[in-house]
């Protein structure tokens, strides 16, 4: 059996990195997604190893100083983190995992996993952004004013990743992750396996 596929999802906040992720996995049985451990506060509706693996500051650096993360960063003032046992449980049962993290992070699991696939997930336009994150009517102007900030300067990691997905329309960039994922399955050196045992029983067929 082939080890899972590990994929990166990154995208600047208001890109509707989540939903889509949601969505994804909601029609791929064999994919699964990563739960980090965040320092963060929880918030309304969010559970506990569900969500996230919510630690407090001390739990965190000594999960850090124990080696314990693939990669960890901080974002927004709060640490997140994914702990490397479980992406390797995960790869190992044969499981395709997403690993929905910063560009900080993604950079870090390029040189642990450098067969790791990255998807970055763009906002159609600057304006479109803006108006996702007044959306949410839950911030303040100075912190929607941050978020474009950190929102650009996101942005400007695109060229890092093997793909990029420009989330216009709901649908169609779904589409678009499920074709990156299937292609990615398609690969021949995914398939070798099975495709040895092809020509084994060929070979014993025509040798008869
Ligand atoms: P939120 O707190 O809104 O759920 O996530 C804020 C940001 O943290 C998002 O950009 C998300 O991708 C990033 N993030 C979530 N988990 C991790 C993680 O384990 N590692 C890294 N590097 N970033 C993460």
């Amino acid at each position: 059996m082939n080890d899972g596929l590990l994929f990166i999802i990154s995208a600047p906040s208001g890109a509707g990195k989540t939903s889509l992720i949601k969505a994804l996995i909601n029609r791929d049985a064999s994919l699964s997604l990563s739960i980090s451990c965040t320092t963060r506060q929880q918030r309304e509706g969010e559970i506990d190893g569900v969500h996230y693996h919510f630690l407090d500051q001390t739990a965190f650096a000594q999960a850090v100083t124990a080696d314990a993360f693939l990669e960890h960063a901080e974002v927004f003032g709060n640490h997140y983190g994914t702990r490397e046992a479980d992406v390797r449980t995960c790869l190992f049962a044969g499981r395709d995992l997403i690993l929905e993290i910063d560009w900080q992070g993604a950079q870090q699991v390029r040189v642990r996993f450098p067969a790791a696939i990255s998807i970055f997930i763009v906002p159609p336009s600057i304006a479109e952004l803006e108006r996702r994150l007044n959306g949410r009517g839950t911030d303040n102007a100075a912190i929607i004013a941050g978020r474009m900030a950190q929102a650009y300067s996101e942005l400007t990691h695109y060229v890092e990743y093997d793909y990029v997905v420009i989330n216009d329309e709901f649908d169609a960039a779904l589409n678009a992750l499920t074709a990156i994922v299937n292609a990615e399955r398609l690969r021949l050196a995914r398939q070798q396996f099975h495709l040895n045992n092809l020509f084994t029983h060929l070979n014993s067929v025509i040798e008869e």
